[in-house]
Protein backbone atom coordinates (compact mmCIF):
# COMPACT_ATOMS: atom_id res chain seq x y z
CA UNK A 1 0.00 0.00 0.00
CA UNK A 2 1.04 3.39 -0.43
CA UNK A 3 -0.23 7.04 -0.42
CA UNK A 4 -1.04 9.26 -3.30
CA UNK A 5 -0.41 12.28 -1.35
CA UNK A 6 2.78 13.00 0.29
CA UNK A 7 6.64 12.82 -0.08
CA UNK A 8 6.78 10.03 -3.09
CA UNK A 9 8.81 9.74 -5.62
CA UNK A 10 7.47 9.81 -8.93
CA UNK A 11 6.35 6.65 -9.90
CA UNK A 12 7.75 5.46 -13.25
CA UNK A 13 5.70 6.27 -15.90
CA UNK A 14 3.68 4.37 -17.89
CA UNK A 15 4.05 1.17 -15.52
CA UNK A 16 0.46 2.18 -14.08
CA UNK A 17 -0.86 0.67 -17.65
CA UNK A 18 -2.99 -2.52 -18.20
CA UNK A 19 -3.75 -2.78 -14.28
CA UNK A 20 -6.73 -1.24 -12.20
CA UNK A 21 -5.77 0.57 -9.07
CA UNK A 22 -8.24 0.56 -5.98
CA UNK A 23 -7.98 3.95 -3.68
CA UNK A 24 -10.15 5.16 -1.09
CA UNK A 25 -10.27 8.44 1.11
CA UNK A 26 -8.94 7.86 4.61
CA UNK A 27 -11.32 9.77 6.56
CA UNK A 28 -14.39 9.57 3.41
CA UNK A 29 -16.89 6.78 2.93
CA UNK A 30 -15.52 6.89 -0.52
CA UNK A 31 -13.60 4.36 -2.72
CA UNK A 32 -12.47 4.73 -6.56
CA UNK A 33 -10.92 2.82 -9.05
CA UNK A 34 -8.35 3.61 -11.82
CA UNK A 35 -7.60 1.38 -14.85
CA UNK A 36 -5.46 2.20 -18.08
CA UNK A 37 -5.62 -0.77 -20.94
CA UNK A 38 -3.33 0.29 -23.37
CA UNK A 39 -1.31 -3.30 -24.85
CA UNK A 40 -4.48 -5.06 -23.69
CA UNK A 41 -6.86 -2.73 -25.90
CA UNK A 42 -4.35 -2.86 -28.21
CA UNK A 43 -4.74 -7.08 -28.52
CA UNK A 44 -8.64 -6.34 -28.08
CA UNK A 45 -8.53 -4.71 -31.29
CA UNK A 46 -6.39 -6.75 -33.32
CA UNK A 47 -7.85 -7.91 -36.96
CA UNK A 48 -10.53 -5.56 -35.83
CA UNK A 49 -11.25 -2.57 -38.30
CA UNK A 50 -14.03 -0.63 -36.36
CA UNK A 51 -14.91 2.95 -37.76
CA UNK A 52 -13.59 5.48 -35.03
CA UNK A 53 -16.93 6.51 -33.19
CA UNK A 54 -17.66 3.03 -32.51
CA UNK A 55 -14.14 1.59 -31.43
CA UNK A 56 -14.30 4.62 -28.94
CA UNK A 57 -17.39 3.58 -27.23
CA UNK A 58 -16.18 -0.02 -27.23
CA UNK A 59 -13.29 1.26 -25.12
CA UNK A 60 -15.40 2.93 -22.88
CA UNK A 61 -17.44 0.09 -21.97
CA UNK A 62 -14.32 -2.13 -21.79
CA UNK A 63 -12.86 0.39 -19.53
CA UNK A 64 -16.55 0.61 -17.68
CA UNK A 65 -16.62 -3.23 -17.58
CA UNK A 66 -13.66 -3.49 -15.38
CA UNK A 67 -14.88 -0.87 -13.37
CA UNK A 68 -17.88 -2.20 -12.44
CA UNK A 69 -16.35 -5.68 -12.24
CA UNK A 70 -14.23 -3.87 -8.96
CA UNK A 71 -16.76 -2.66 -7.07
CA UNK A 72 -18.32 -6.33 -6.89
CA UNK A 73 -17.02 -9.19 -5.06
CA UNK A 74 -18.25 -12.11 -7.21
CA UNK A 75 -16.55 -14.93 -9.09
CA UNK A 76 -17.48 -14.81 -12.95
CA UNK A 77 -17.98 -12.85 -15.75
CA UNK A 78 -19.70 -8.90 -15.79
CA UNK A 79 -20.98 -8.24 -18.91
CA UNK A 80 -21.88 -5.06 -20.44
CA UNK A 81 -24.14 -5.15 -23.44
CA UNK A 82 -25.71 -2.40 -25.83
CA UNK A 83 -28.34 -4.36 -27.96
CA UNK A 84 -30.68 -2.92 -30.68
CA UNK A 85 -31.90 -2.43 -34.19
CA UNK A 86 -29.55 0.65 -34.61
CA UNK A 87 -26.54 1.19 -36.97
CA UNK A 88 -24.53 -0.59 -34.21
CA UNK A 89 -26.80 -3.61 -33.19
CA UNK A 90 -24.38 -5.00 -30.51
CA UNK A 91 -21.98 -4.08 -28.28
CA UNK A 92 -20.68 -6.33 -26.14
CA UNK A 93 -17.80 -5.91 -22.95
CA UNK A 94 -16.85 -8.77 -20.45
CA UNK A 95 -14.60 -8.63 -17.57
CA UNK A 96 -14.07 -11.46 -15.69
CA UNK A 97 -13.70 -11.73 -12.21
CA UNK A 98 -9.95 -12.02 -12.48
CA UNK A 99 -9.84 -9.08 -14.64
CA UNK A 100 -9.63 -10.78 -18.24
CA UNK A 101 -11.78 -8.51 -20.72
CA UNK A 102 -13.04 -8.96 -23.50
CA UNK A 103 -15.31 -7.01 -26.45
CA UNK A 104 -16.76 -7.15 -29.88
CA UNK A 105 -18.94 -4.36 -31.22
CA UNK A 106 -21.42 -5.39 -35.04
CA UNK A 107 -22.13 -3.00 -36.97
CA UNK A 108 -24.68 -2.62 -40.03
CA UNK A 109 -23.92 0.62 -41.31
CA UNK A 110 -21.09 3.11 -40.51
CA UNK A 111 -22.80 6.99 -38.51
CA UNK A 112 -21.23 10.09 -37.59
CA UNK A 113 -22.49 10.24 -33.89
CA UNK A 114 -20.79 9.35 -30.29
CA UNK A 115 -24.51 8.76 -28.89
CA UNK A 116 -25.20 5.11 -27.78
CA UNK A 117 -29.10 5.79 -28.52
CA UNK A 118 -28.60 6.56 -31.93
CA UNK A 119 -25.88 4.31 -32.40
CA UNK A 120 -27.93 1.15 -31.02
CA UNK A 121 -30.96 2.42 -32.21
CA UNK A 122 -32.89 3.28 -28.92
CA UNK A 123 -31.65 0.34 -27.60
CA UNK A 124 -31.07 -1.99 -24.60
CA UNK A 125 -28.24 -1.37 -22.32
CA UNK A 126 -27.82 -4.11 -19.61
CA UNK A 127 -25.35 -5.27 -16.85
CA UNK A 128 -25.01 -9.13 -16.59
CA UNK A 129 -23.13 -11.01 -13.40
CA UNK A 130 -22.72 -15.16 -14.40
CA UNK A 131 -21.15 -16.95 -12.30
CA UNK A 132 -18.75 -19.54 -14.33
CA UNK A 133 -20.99 -22.39 -14.39
CA UNK A 134 -23.58 -20.41 -15.17
CA UNK A 135 -25.44 -21.49 -12.37
CA UNK A 136 -26.04 -17.91 -11.52
CA UNK A 137 -27.18 -14.91 -12.95
CA UNK A 138 -28.50 -10.73 -12.05
CA UNK A 139 -29.31 -8.98 -14.78
CA UNK A 140 -29.57 -4.99 -14.69
CA UNK A 141 -31.14 -2.95 -16.91
CA UNK A 142 -29.43 0.58 -17.78
CA UNK A 143 -32.04 2.99 -19.10
CA UNK A 144 -30.36 4.93 -21.69
CA UNK A 145 -30.64 8.25 -20.10
CA UNK A 146 -27.96 10.10 -21.76
CA UNK A 147 -25.79 9.85 -25.35
CA UNK A 148 -22.57 8.65 -23.07
CA UNK A 149 -22.02 5.43 -21.69
CA UNK A 150 -19.98 7.13 -18.06
CA UNK A 151 -23.64 9.05 -17.62
CA UNK A 152 -26.27 6.31 -18.21
CA UNK A 153 -24.07 4.21 -15.82
CA UNK A 154 -24.25 6.98 -12.99
CA UNK A 155 -28.39 6.76 -13.98
CA UNK A 156 -28.39 3.38 -13.08
CA UNK A 157 -26.48 3.18 -9.97
CA UNK A 158 -29.00 6.43 -8.63
CA UNK A 159 -32.11 4.48 -9.58
CA UNK A 160 -31.24 0.99 -8.65
CA UNK A 161 -31.13 0.74 -4.68
CA UNK A 162 -27.11 0.74 -5.23
CA UNK A 163 -24.40 3.09 -3.82
CA UNK A 164 -23.71 6.21 -5.70
CA UNK A 165 -21.54 6.12 -8.08
CA UNK A 166 -20.04 8.06 -11.05
CA UNK A 167 -18.07 7.20 -13.44
CA UNK A 168 -15.20 9.60 -16.23
CA UNK A 169 -14.53 7.50 -19.47
CA UNK A 170 -12.20 7.54 -22.30
CA UNK A 171 -11.03 5.86 -24.99
CA UNK A 172 -9.29 6.44 -28.49
CA UNK A 173 -6.97 3.87 -30.70
CA UNK A 174 -4.14 3.90 -28.24
CA UNK A 175 -5.61 3.18 -24.74
CA UNK A 176 -8.75 3.06 -22.71
CA UNK A 177 -8.78 4.88 -19.53
CA UNK A 178 -11.50 5.13 -16.64
CA UNK A 179 -11.97 6.58 -13.19
CA UNK A 180 -14.78 5.58 -10.92
CA UNK A 181 -15.75 7.04 -7.64
CA UNK A 182 -18.47 5.24 -5.49
CA UNK A 183 -19.64 6.78 -1.80
CA UNK A 184 -19.83 3.67 0.38
CA UNK A 185 -21.99 3.10 3.42
CA UNK A 186 -20.49 4.84 6.51
CA UNK A 187 -21.00 1.11 8.04
CA UNK A 188 -18.26 -0.62 5.45
CA UNK A 189 -16.43 2.81 5.73
CA UNK A 190 -15.92 2.54 9.59
CA UNK A 191 -15.52 -1.35 9.42
CA UNK A 192 -12.12 -1.39 6.78
CA UNK A 193 -9.57 -0.57 9.21
CA UNK A 194 -8.97 -0.14 12.76
CA UNK A 195 -6.53 2.42 12.48
CA UNK A 196 -8.89 4.59 10.25
CA UNK A 197 -11.96 4.53 12.28
CA UNK A 198 -12.15 7.01 14.99
CA UNK A 199 -11.06 10.06 12.21
CA UNK A 200 -14.19 8.93 10.31
CA UNK A 201 -16.90 8.44 12.96
CA UNK A 202 -15.97 12.30 13.65
CA UNK A 203 -17.12 13.39 10.03
CA UNK A 204 -21.36 14.44 10.35
CA UNK A 205 -23.24 12.87 7.67
CA UNK A 206 -23.80 16.55 6.24
CA UNK A 207 -20.27 16.66 5.25
CA UNK A 208 -20.05 13.54 3.69
CA UNK A 209 -22.82 14.76 1.41
CA UNK A 210 -20.64 17.79 0.92
CA UNK A 211 -17.58 16.03 0.43
CA UNK A 212 -19.42 13.58 -1.65
CA UNK A 213 -20.15 16.55 -3.81
CA UNK A 214 -16.71 18.33 -3.47
CA UNK A 215 -14.97 14.92 -4.65
CA UNK A 216 -17.13 14.76 -7.86
CA UNK A 217 -16.76 18.20 -8.93
CA UNK A 218 -12.76 17.87 -8.53
CA UNK A 219 -12.99 14.98 -10.58
CA UNK A 220 -15.05 17.00 -12.86
CA UNK A 221 -11.88 18.75 -13.82
CA UNK A 222 -9.82 16.16 -15.31
CA UNK A 223 -9.48 16.43 -18.48
CA UNK A 224 -10.03 13.47 -20.99
CA UNK A 225 -6.17 13.53 -22.16
CA UNK A 226 -5.07 14.06 -18.49
CA UNK A 227 -7.30 10.81 -17.33
CA UNK A 228 -5.35 9.00 -20.35
CA UNK A 229 -1.96 10.18 -19.94
CA UNK A 230 -1.14 10.54 -16.37
CA UNK A 231 -0.15 7.96 -14.12
CA UNK A 232 -3.03 6.91 -11.56
CA UNK A 233 -0.88 8.28 -9.03
CA UNK A 234 -0.33 12.11 -11.01
CA UNK A 235 -4.53 11.52 -11.38
CA UNK A 236 -5.04 11.18 -7.61
CA UNK A 237 -2.44 14.41 -6.76
CA UNK A 238 -4.10 16.33 -9.42
CA UNK A 239 -7.63 15.79 -8.45
CA UNK A 240 -7.50 15.28 -4.82
CA UNK A 241 -4.23 16.75 -2.93
CA UNK A 242 -6.03 18.00 -0.49
CA UNK A 243 -7.16 14.93 0.94
CA UNK A 244 -6.02 11.59 2.39
CA UNK A 245 -6.08 9.05 0.09
CA UNK A 246 -4.71 5.66 -0.03
CA UNK A 247 -3.64 3.61 -3.19
CA UNK A 248 -3.39 -0.04 -3.15
CA UNK A 249 -1.25 -2.33 -4.56
CA UNK A 250 -2.09 -2.11 -8.97
CA UNK A 251 -3.94 -5.90 -9.75
CA UNK A 252 -3.38 -6.53 -13.99
CA UNK A 253 -6.24 -6.70 -16.18
CA UNK A 254 -5.20 -8.64 -19.50
CA UNK A 255 -6.90 -9.60 -22.60
CA UNK A 256 -8.44 -13.09 -22.55
CA UNK A 257 -10.90 -15.36 -24.64
CA UNK A 258 -12.61 -17.81 -23.18
CA UNK A 259 -13.13 -19.34 -26.48
CA UNK A 260 -11.79 -22.99 -26.89
CA UNK A 261 -12.00 -26.17 -29.26
CA UNK A 262 -13.90 -27.63 -26.59
CA UNK A 263 -16.24 -24.92 -26.51
CA UNK A 264 -16.80 -24.74 -29.99
CA UNK A 265 -17.04 -28.58 -30.58
CA UNK A 266 -19.50 -28.39 -27.89
CA UNK A 267 -21.82 -25.48 -29.71
CA UNK A 268 -21.18 -27.38 -33.19
CA UNK A 269 -23.18 -30.82 -31.35
CA UNK A 270 -25.95 -28.42 -30.43
CA UNK A 271 -26.50 -27.02 -34.05
CA UNK A 272 -26.97 -31.06 -34.75
CA UNK A 273 -25.44 -33.91 -37.22
CA UNK A 274 -27.29 -32.92 -39.90
CA UNK A 275 -26.40 -29.42 -40.36
CA UNK A 276 -22.82 -29.45 -39.53
CA UNK A 277 -22.36 -32.58 -41.88
CA UNK A 278 -24.30 -30.59 -44.81
CA UNK A 279 -21.96 -27.48 -44.08
CA UNK A 280 -18.76 -29.88 -44.56
CA UNK A 281 -20.18 -31.34 -47.91
CA UNK A 282 -20.48 -27.87 -49.05
CA UNK A 283 -17.25 -26.59 -48.06
CA UNK A 284 -15.20 -29.45 -47.31
CA UNK A 285 -14.29 -28.22 -43.54
CA UNK A 286 -16.14 -26.53 -41.42
CA UNK A 287 -14.81 -23.25 -39.86
CA UNK A 288 -15.90 -21.54 -36.60
CA UNK A 289 -14.12 -17.84 -36.24
CA UNK A 290 -14.68 -16.06 -32.44
CA UNK A 291 -16.19 -12.80 -32.35
CA UNK A 292 -14.51 -11.58 -29.81
CA UNK A 293 -10.84 -13.00 -30.56
CA UNK A 294 -11.12 -13.70 -34.34
CA UNK A 295 -9.37 -16.88 -33.73
CA UNK A 296 -10.69 -19.94 -36.18
CA UNK A 297 -11.35 -23.34 -35.55
CA UNK A 298 -11.00 -25.80 -38.20
CA UNK A 299 -13.27 -29.15 -38.35
CA UNK A 300 -12.40 -31.48 -40.84
CA UNK A 301 -14.38 -34.76 -41.73
CA UNK A 302 -12.72 -36.83 -39.14
CA UNK A 303 -12.93 -34.04 -36.63
CA UNK A 304 -16.53 -33.87 -37.29
CA UNK A 305 -17.24 -37.40 -37.55
CA UNK A 306 -15.62 -37.90 -34.35
CA UNK A 307 -17.75 -34.78 -32.53
CA UNK A 308 -21.11 -36.98 -33.75
CA UNK A 309 -19.63 -40.32 -32.39
CA UNK A 310 -18.40 -39.51 -28.84
CA UNK A 311 -21.95 -38.85 -27.26
CA UNK A 312 -25.26 -36.75 -27.60
CA UNK A 313 -25.06 -33.60 -28.00
CA UNK A 314 -23.24 -31.45 -25.87
CA UNK A 315 -24.82 -28.80 -23.40
CA UNK A 316 -23.50 -25.66 -24.21
CA UNK A 317 -24.56 -24.29 -27.44
CA UNK A 318 -22.77 -20.99 -27.29
CA UNK A 319 -18.67 -20.84 -28.11
CA UNK A 320 -18.02 -18.56 -25.74
ZN1 LIG B 1 -12.08 -16.19 -28.75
Amino acid sequence: MTRATGQLSEPKSMHDRDCLHRFLFEHLPIRGHIVHLDAAWRALLEQRDYPENIRDTLGEAVAASVLLAATLKFDGTLSLQLQGQGPMHLMLAQCSSQFGVRAVARYREVIDSRDISVLSGHGNLSVTLENDDLSQRYQGIVPLSSDRMAQCLQGYFEHSEQLPTRLWLHADEKGVSGLLLQRISEDTATRRGAGHVSSLLDVPPVDIDDAWARVQLLADTLKPEELQRLTDRQILRRLFAEDDVRMFESTPVFFRCRCSRERVSGMLKGLGAAEIRSVLQERGVVEVRCDFCNRAYQFDAVDIEQLFTTGPAGSSPSVH
